[in-house]
């Protein structure tokens, strides 16, 4: 006589899964929170007339990468010294 648990297998693999669901949602959450946060400042600077200005340098930003990047606050040469001072 063998006892069956016909979920038993499949149980561990649902929650892991239900785990990696509530993870990506929550970090999709804090990506599109971030990029509310940055669609709202760009308006602010938009309003201000300070958008598309380096907020490092002031100089104006590439419009190239405001194409790319449209909330960028700071041009690509600030952009890269910060990035290298954080490593
Ligand atoms: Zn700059």
């Amino acid at each position: 006589m063998t006892a069956k648990f016909p979920e038993y297998g499949d149980k561990p693999d649902e929650n892991a899964q239900e785990i990696n669901d509530y993870s990506t949602n929550v970090m999709a959450e804090k990506v599109l929170e971030k990029s509310l946060e940055d669609i709202n400042k760009t308006l602010e600077r938009m309003d201000k007339g300070t958008y598309g200005i380096c907020r490092y340098c002031q100089k104006p930003i590439n419009p190239k990468r405001l194409m790319a990047r449209p909330t960028a606050n700071s041009c690509i040469d600030c952009k890269t010294k910060l990035q290298e001072e954080n490593e």
